[in-house]
């Protein structure tokens, strides 16, 4: 079959399965693109919904993807608010919820990650919500207001926008998380500690090292967090931010190797040759540091959509990209290049004290592995520039103020 001819079809309309979709059709692609999404809106940037979205400072426009027109101009054929059911890789065929099945010549699992489900009694109670969709998102800003407050149950990413949110809405806000320390997952001690004496002096109530019981109501609607000390935290909703786990099952289902996402190589490939995946369902490798792993981030999303899309059209596959996150709390801006894998020495730059400074992790060779910047983009750049060159540099030159970062990264 001519490439002109190949049918793709991709599943999920996340940033993912959107982003491969117009790579293609950037790429050169010529057959029929079918994107599968469960949400009945067309692909859009979730990274707002906890922060811009809920504030009120974005419209629909601001977060799709792409405009609504690029897809009948780019002919890709949009299938949302359906699912697929099922894989059938002998046949080639995708099932969908509606009942039909779609025909493959080449698939891109673009499953996205699910918001983890805690096991507690009172989950089902009104109020208690999560945070994963534009729907889930517009439920959360109805909650939030003065007079309002709102308990998040986890210290993350998304427990900790959406506590700043509901601070900048009037609400007051309660984070209660099981480690001793909030983003344990994913920032070094000192950055948690940083992080927490902001959030406090905002007025957010910090619980760490809190194992939750129950949570209460009154006919029918949440209205407190017990936890297991015999405490009682009121609160007039209740927002679960406890991880992400892999949309794995629909590849696991048709026998492909899965790990916590499912296992693929640096060209988004699978071991079915007809079979791509890409994105938060992803174990990938992780070339800088010899290992494998999920990412849940934009920038991975991209890079994978990026290396399937050029995997199939032909292309030479892109650079490996060092992975990179960040996340805006109040006038904060946390930018982190790099993973701390087999970190030896941790280097602080700046001031924390003016909430501008930059922590590097160097490994017992003074090679960089990551940096965690708070208000300070030239640090992250460089040091991503550094962490991808796989530089060795001293920690008494990074701590070095007058040395320049463009300097020190050339
Ligand atoms: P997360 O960053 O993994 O944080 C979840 C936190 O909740 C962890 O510290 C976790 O601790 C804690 N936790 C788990 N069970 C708990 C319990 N029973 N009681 C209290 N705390 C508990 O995940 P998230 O904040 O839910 O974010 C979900 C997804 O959205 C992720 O993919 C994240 O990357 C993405 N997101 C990213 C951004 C950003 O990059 N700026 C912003 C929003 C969302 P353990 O480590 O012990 O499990």
């Amino acid at each position: 079959m001519s490439q002109s001819d190949a049918r793709i079809v991709i599943v999920g309309a996340g940033h993912a399965g959107g982003s491969a979709a117009a790579f293609l059709r950037q790429y050169g692609w010529k057959g029929p693109i079918t994107l599968v999404g469960e949400e009945p809106i067309a692909p859009y940037q979730r990274p707002p919904l906890s922060k811009a979205w809920l504030k009120g400072e974005a419209d629909a426009a601001s977060l799709a993807l792409r405009p609504d027109s690029f897809y009948p101009s780019s002919d890709i054929a949009l299938r949302l608010a359906t699912s697929a059911v099922g894989i059938d890789r002998e046949a080639r065929a995708v099932a969908l919820s509606s009942g039909e099945t779609l025909a493959y010549d080449h698939l891109i699992l673009a499953l996205g990650s699910r918001a983890r489900k805690l096991s507690l009694p009172g989950l089902s109670l009104a109020g208690v919500l999560e945070l994963r969709t534009v729907a889930e998102a517009d439920q959360l800003k109805a909650a939030l207001g003065p007079g309002k407050r709102l308990a998040v149950i986890g210290g993350g990413y998304i427990g900790l926008e959406a506590a700043a949110s509901a601070r900048a809405l009037g609400a007051e806000a309660v984070v209660i998380e099981r480690e001793s320390r909030v983003l344990a997952r994913v920032a070094c001690p000192e950055l948690s500690a940083f992080f927490q004496d902001y959030h406090r002096a905002k007025g957010v109530e910090i619980v760490v090292g809190a194992a939750i019981e129950a949570l209460e109501g009154v006919d029918g609607h949440v209205t407190g967090v017990r936890l297991s000390d015999g405490r009682l935290i009121g609160c007039d909703a209740v927002l679960v931010g406890v991880g992400a786990a892999a949309n794995e099952e629909l590849a696991r289902d048709a026998g492909l190797a899965c790990n916590g996402g499912i296992v693929v190589d640096l060209a988004a490939r699978t071991a079915d040759p007809l079979i791509h995946a890409i994105g938060d369902c992803t174990h990938r490798p992780l070339p800088l540091y010899e290992s494998m792993g999920r990412l849940e981030s934009v920038p991975n999303a991209l890079e994978q959509a990026k290396q399937a899309a050029a995997d199939l059209c032909g292309r030479a596959p892109p650079t490996p990209e060092v992975p990179w996150f960040w996340s805006d709390q109040y006038d904060l801006r946390l930018q982190i290049a790099g993973l701390p894998l087999g970190a030896a020495e941790t280097v602080l730059r700046g001031d924390p004290a003016a909430a501008q400074f930059a922590i590097f992790h160097l490994d017992a060779d003074e090679r960089l592995l990551a940096v965690e910047a708070i208000n300070a983009t030239p640090e992250f750049m460089g040091g991503r520039i550094m962490i991808g060159k796989r530089k060795k540099i001293p920690g008494k030159k990074l701590r070095d103020m007058s040395l320049s970062m463009r300097d020190l990264a050339a």
